[in-house]
């Protein structure tokens, strides 16, 4: 293996340009040419994990195999390359204080002045060379904005490093704004000169530009942008706007980014692995036919918030060859309405995982009209527990079930515990049951068909469990379980025989899809969707 090569990708003029997926991009286009990457995001806000934060401020938590709680961009890095993420790949600066500090209470620091440089930059630059030696390439992602007051110590961080390091060690792409001007259409280069400016301020001069646009830059503004910003005319690099975030990594190939890494950091192009990746990009671009999906639950008109489940479900309907086309159905708004004409055109209903009583009566409401009417109900973690208090219910006569996150006072028929009153919560070091767990298949089951393995591994995010006293109610009455962890005897996955595809899921199953390795269970979810759209045209 070489010795192991920094990427640090930092952003200017605006945030949300895209930084997680032209990082992941770069990730893709380096495998394709036989290298072994990895990428670390280092977010400058003072939460220790985005964990608490809330959907509307913060999109996604995306949970790895060990059971971190990560920004949302890691879910873009091991979509769009072969790696897998852990809580290795994710710091906070509130993460590095914390950590500075237990280090100052045990006394780590022999009575020093314990600063930002060099105690604070020096525990940054310890978490991105941890991995040196495991990957032939490291890239680095810079949340927030050059300028912004909190990204300062990560930006001194990977200064220094950049200065430790051999040139062709190390490479700083600054990805920015090319905004256009409505009025003439001309394409303005001044805020980028600005943003390099404050990056040289601070002693780093970026190797490569990126600059986002609405159309391609011409040569002429390459010129000027490399002019003003002590860069060569091939190193600003056009990465305009595109309608599917997949194709990013052929854009910036077809740039020339790939090969002008490489050559900055002396090194061969081993292979060009591209094809399959290709293929995806334009399979997808050629749906003809479509389904729709109706996501029913809380803050489903954020994408964000569920970024990862709409790219699975995206990545099931490529692998079925149509579009879907997904429907935010709020579900507090479902109560007290004509169910029939909210779902008259959908082909299949979704309840994802949500937090908090708001919104369940009308989720078990779209449970109860999918098991009715025959649509495929994908329940997710929160959608398992409504489907199946649904069921005990209206079918079991247990008309008071319910999770215990939702009953306000105390039940008779407790369907889901705090997990922590099932098993030893000191054992599992957390409140919620977080990461891989495995899950065993029962023989002759749907799902054991769909995955075609008798034992998996999922993620999982959640508090509550389903209490064991009910699972012969539930069984005796026709919902089968078909999922387990045997470890600990906690259901994981449940379906209903003689209904076209009725199934639930206690983990996150969204977390492990990719777009060459869609996950099966939505595959057949959309597959199902794609019968019965066939059975039941679109009024
Ligand atoms: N609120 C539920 C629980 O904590 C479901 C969580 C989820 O859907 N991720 O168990």
């Amino acid at each position: 293996m070489n010795r192991t090569k920094y990427i640090f990708i930092t952003g200017g003029v605006l945030s949300s340009l895209g930084k997680g997926i032209a990082a992941a991009s770069i990730g893709n286009i380096l495998e394709s040419y036989g290298y072994s990457i990895t990428i670390i995001k280092l977010d400058p806000y003072l939460n220790v994990d985005p964990g608490t934060m809330s959907p509307f401020q913060h999109g996604e938590v995306f949970v790895t195999d060990d059971g971190a709680e990560t920004d949302l961009d890691l879910g873009h890095y091991e979509r769009f390359t072969t790696t897998r993420t852990s809580q290795k790949n994710n710091w906070t600066a509130g993460r590095i204080y914390d950590t500075v500090i237990q280090k100052e209470r045990r006394g780590d620091y022999l009575g020093k002045t314990v600063q930002v440089i060099p105690h604070v930059t020096d525990e940054i630059k310890g978490v991105i060379r941890e991995m040196e030696g495991k990957y032939e390439f490291i890239l680095v992602e810079i949340g927030g904005t050059v300028g912004d007051i909190e990204s300062l110590p990560f930006l001194e961080a990977i200064r220094q490093i950049g200065l430790e390091l051999p040139q062709e060690d190390r490479i700083f792409i600054h990805l920015t704004l090319v905004p256009t001007m409505k009025t003439t259409g001309e394409l303005k280069s001044k805020p980028t000169q600005h943003s390099v400016k404050e990056l040289r301020e601070i002693g780093i001069q970026p190797d490569i530009l990126l600059c986002r646009a609405e159309t391609a830059i011409p040569d002429d503004i390459k010129r000027k942008l490399a002019l003003f910003t002590n860069l060569r005319f091939e190193d600003i690099v056009s990465a305009k706007d595109v309608s599917n975030i997949y194709e990013i990594p052929l854009l910036y190939k077809q740039e020339g980014l790939g090969v002008s890494i490489l050559r900055k950091m002396r090194l061969e192009q081993r292979k060009d692995d591209f094809e399959k990746w290709e293929n995806w990009v334009s399979r997808r671009a050629n749906l003809k036919s479509e389904v729709v999906v109706g996501i029913v639950g809380k803050y489903v008109k954020l994408g964000d918030s569920y970024k990862s489940l709409f790219e699975a479900l995206c990545h099931g309907g490529v692998e079925n060859d149509v579009k879907v086309v997904l429907e935010s159905v709020e579900s507090e708004n479902l109560l007290d309405c004509n169910l029939a004409e909210i779902f008259k055109n959908i082909d299949a209903i979704l309840v994802p995982g949500g937090f908090g009583q708001r919104g369940f009566e009308g989720m078990i409401l779209a449970a109860e009209y999918a098991r009715l009417n025959k649509i495929p109900y994908f329940g997710i973690c929160l959608g398992m527990q409504v489907a199946t208090v649904e069921y005990l219910r209206n079918v079991a006569g247990l008309k008071d079930a319910n999770s215990m996150e939702i009953a306000e006072k105390e039940v008779e028929n407790k369907i889901f515990l705090k997990l922590k009153e099932l098993v030893n919560i000191e054992e599992m070091g957390h409140n919620m049951r977080l990461g891989q767990f495995s899950c065993s298949l029962k023989k002759g089951t749907f799902c054991r068909e769909i995955y075609q393995a008798d034992e998996i591994f999922e993620r999982h995010r959640h508090r509550y469990e389903f209490n064991p006293p009910f699972e012969s109610v539930l069984e005796e009455n026709g919902m089968v379980i078909s999922g387990k962890n045997v470890e600990r005897n906690l259901v994981e996955m449940i379906e209903l025989p003689g209904h076209p595809w009725f199934l639930g899921c206690q983990f996150h199953p969204e977390f492990k899809s990719r777009p060459l390795q869609p996950h099966p269970l939505f595959v057949s979810f959309i597959k199902a969707a794609k019968e019965h759209a066939a059975r039941a045209p679109h009024l």
